[in-house]
């Protein structure tokens, strides 16, 4: 096909991803955001197999058949709690992707350079995506095992480790230097398995290093690798639209890691440095061997009538809303109260659940109204004059200990500062920890009362009891 028209569809496709996190930047355009992104992709793959040297279609068809069928088996499946994982997972994909384009770009002996300072920027293209790719690869694989809960949240605290990182980056720099520009050309490929085998390390090495509460940001921050990663892929195979997308996706997620960050109380580069400057380890610090205090329980009718009872309620969502699927019960109960004349508002940690906007979703999937709908800086203030604060299966978002206890790992980071209304109702189905792994002292506070038991099914109740 006309190479013009390649140009053409490939800038058209560019549009369509920056309208696309143009609408995924607001919860009313995202859907129209997402379509974009889709219909971007779609030109992006189809020219690309319209392209001019395009072959091996027999392999290459089957190939996308394949993996296509298989993405969305796994995306339909997945439950939206294990997302986060799904993401990762991806992003892993995208990580391996740069590296073997890498290897296999650089074994591919037909390549000849017009000068040597081609080649130079070639070689370096080449050792740079893989090394990007490497670490992308690693680090989000470990991100997925955190995730999925079958590598432990709590920081690995190796002694000397950032000693260790930099050892590391310094070698692969030297070995750097032997592989770009070595003569004859194609006659390095030990020290670029050698870089790669350190970026493995490095990659896994720096998520491990990342304590629970931090992981928002580390799964942004991969994110933004993985954009880099096929950036760097788009040079090594002078594919512009990938290398405008890797772009897009690479800045994105810095910004993103960047917000996180600051709406955490966090160092953006401490994080991209594994914890650089936080002591990490300390989870057994401030944890459950110490005495808290007494816990009082409600029950369900105890807490109809308080509700009953209340002119302002707020809610706090959190990841066992998610897991227990109690958005529309919750809905329900807000639609009853606020007949009543009560003004029910819910409150969004940014971190809530485990994944960027997890909460919003949720609540927009059983349609309740956004401007009832706060982020934490717009409602914090508000606790001290709200009658009761539902805490609905959230817990590190909820923590007093981060802003009172100098030992917790998750101090700092800014919390919903419920235990200010004038009654606390946490529910959720045990005294277990969130993911922080960190025990929660607002259980313990006067003003608490544990509902113990599943989220939906103790919205569900309430409700029934509120109504009667
Ligand atoms: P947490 O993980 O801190 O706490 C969730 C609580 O929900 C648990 O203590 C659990 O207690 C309870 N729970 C689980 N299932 C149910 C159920 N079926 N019914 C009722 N309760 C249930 O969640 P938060 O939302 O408070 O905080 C998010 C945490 O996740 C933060 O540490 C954040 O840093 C981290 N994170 C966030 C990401 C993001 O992008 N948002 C990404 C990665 C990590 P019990 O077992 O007793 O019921």
């Amino acid at each position: 096909m006309n190479s013009g028209l390649i140009t053409v569809s490939y800038i058209a496709a560019s549009i369509l991803f920056i309208l696309s996190l143009g609408g995924l930047s607001n919860q009313e355009s995202a859907r129209r955001g997402n379509f974009y992104g889709i219909i971007g992709m779609g030109l992006a793959i189809v020219f690309t197999l319209l392209a001019p040297k395009m072959g091996g279609f027999a392999i290459l068809i089957p190939v996308m058949l394949i993996g296509g069928a298989v993405g969305a088996v796994v995306a339909a499946r997945v439950e939206m709690t294990a997302m986060p994982q799904l993401v990762a997972g991806f992003h892993s994909f995208v990580g391996l992707a740069a590296v073997l384009v890498g290897v296999a770009n650089y074994l591919d002996t037909s390549v000849h350079y017009a000068s040597h300072v081609e080649r130079v920027i070639h070689e370096a293209e080449i050792f740079i995506g893989v090394f990007i790719g490497g670490i992308t690869f690693t680090g989000s694989i470990i991100a997925f095992g955190k995730l999925q809960g079958v590598i432990t949240s709590k920081p690995l605290g190796l002694p000397g480790r950032h000693g260790l990182n930099f050892a590391m980056i310094l070698f692969s720099i030297y070995l750097g230097s032997l592989f770009i520009g070595a003569n004859p050309p194609h006659s390095q490929l030990l020290p670029l398995m050698i870089m790669t085998l350190i970026s493995f390390v490095l990659g896994a090495h720096l998520v491990m290093a990342i304590g629970g509460a931090d992981m928002p940001v580390v799964v942004s921050m991969l994110n933004s690798y993985s954009g880099w990663a096929a950036a760097a892929t788009g040079f090594m195979l002078s594919n512009d639209v990938l290398i405008v997308v890797g772009s897009l996706v690479g800045s994105s997620g810095a910004i993103l890691s960047y917000i996180m960050c600051r709406a955490m109380a966090r160092s953006f580069i401490s994080v991209i440095l594994g914890g650089f400057g936080s002591e990490g380890g300390t989870v057994a610090a401030s944890s459950a061997s110490t005495e808290q205090g007494t816990v009082t329980s409600i029950t369900v009718d105890e807490t109809a009538a308080l509700l009953k009872d209340s002119k302002s309620v707020i809610i706090i969502p959190g990841y066992g809303m998610a897991v227990a699927q109690a958005q529309h019960p919750v809905f329900e109960m807000t639609k009853f109260l606020r007949d009543r004349g009560c003004n029910v508002r819910f409150a969004i940690h940014p971190v809530a659940g485990r994944l960027p906007g997890h909460m919003n979703v949720l609540l927009a999937e059983a349609k309740v109204p956004y401007d009832i709908v706060l982020e934490m800086d717009e409602i914090n203030q508000d606790f001290p004059t709200t009658d009761v604060a539902i805490v609905l299966g959230a817990n590190d978002i909820v923590n007093p200990g981060a802003q009172d206890d100098a030992s917790s790992p998750i101090y700092g980071m800014p919390v919903l500062e419920c235990w200010k209304a004038g009654t606390v109702i946490v529910s959720k189905r045990s005294m277990a920890s969130g993911y922080s792994g960190v025990d929660n002292p607002l259980f313990y506070k006067d003003n608490t009362r544990m509902l113990f038991g599943d989220a939906k099914k103790t919205v569900e109740a309430v409700l029934a009891a509120v109504k009667q």
